[in-house]
């Protein structure tokens, strides 16, 4: 029985070391860089899920226009906004929308700058302050508005033509807040591109060009995937 115990009990030892032969190194192995040989899904596997994640997670960078107002008081804010979003009017039938541009065939110059917009939008304060004045674009003539705006800290206003109210005199109203909404032009000028005439005047009451003030510029905007799709 002893000689038949120990017979048996060799191959079973030899076994041992055998597998602990092979495995001892992996075990070693494992030790030193656990991550790298943690079991992990098959190659394939890891790069369909690479490319899922590129594809999916990776956020746009695209080019977006924004118009940045002066800072005149140095703190840092703007003092002043586009009123439509849109840009300076260029050319059409009834003439150039800049400031300075001819009109009245030269007799008089342009006092504003025209910001393109579409007939009914929001137009938003171009500076910040007290409503100051409603009144009207042209004398006997009711259609066409004007909201005038006046800031008591810079001694600047503005003037937005072409609006409907819906402030009335009196009210405080921050940069970029809705005042009303953009008139048509069709009817006083049929064909002309529809915008908000602003004017704004400088300290002393002198107008001065806008888009000295409202300049255009472009900006990276990272767009994030959205993933909340249900
Ligand atoms: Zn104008």
């Amino acid at each position: 029985m002893t000689s038949l115990t120990v017979k048996t009990a060799m191959p079973v030892a030899r076994c041992v070391l055998g597998l602990a032969t092979v495995f001892a190194p992996m075990v070693v192995a494992a030790m030193e860089r656990p991550v790298s040989t943690r079991p992990g899904p098959a190659p394939i596997v890891r790069l369909l899920a690479n490319l899922n994640d590129n594809k999916q997670a990776k956020p746009a960078t695209v080019m977006e226009l924004v118009w940045k107002g002066a800072d005149i008081d140095g703190d840092g804010a703007p003092d002043f906004a586009n009123p439509t979003g849109g840009q300076p009017r260029g050319h059409d039938a009834f003439g150039d929308g800049w400031f300075g541009a001819r009109r009245d065939a030269g007799s008089r110059d342009h006092e504003g700058v025209d910001y393109t917009a579409t007939a009914g939008q929001d137009v938003h304060a171009p500076v910040s302050g007290y409503v100051t004045k409603i009144g009207y674009a042209y004398a006997g003539d009711t259609s066409l508005k004007f909201v005038e705006i006046t800031n008591p800290a810079l001694h600047y206003a503005a003037r937005a033509f072409y609006v409907t109210p819906t402030v009335e005199v009196g009210d405080a109203v921050r940069l970029g807040q809705s005042v009303g909404k953009v008139e048509s032009l069709q009817s006083h000028y049929p064909g002309i591109t529809n915008h908000v005439h602003l004017e704004i005047l400088a300290p002393g009451g002198d107008r001065v060009n806008a888009a000295g003030l409202i300049k255009p510029t472009m900006v990276a905007k990272v767009e994030t995937p959205d993933t909340a799709a249900d």
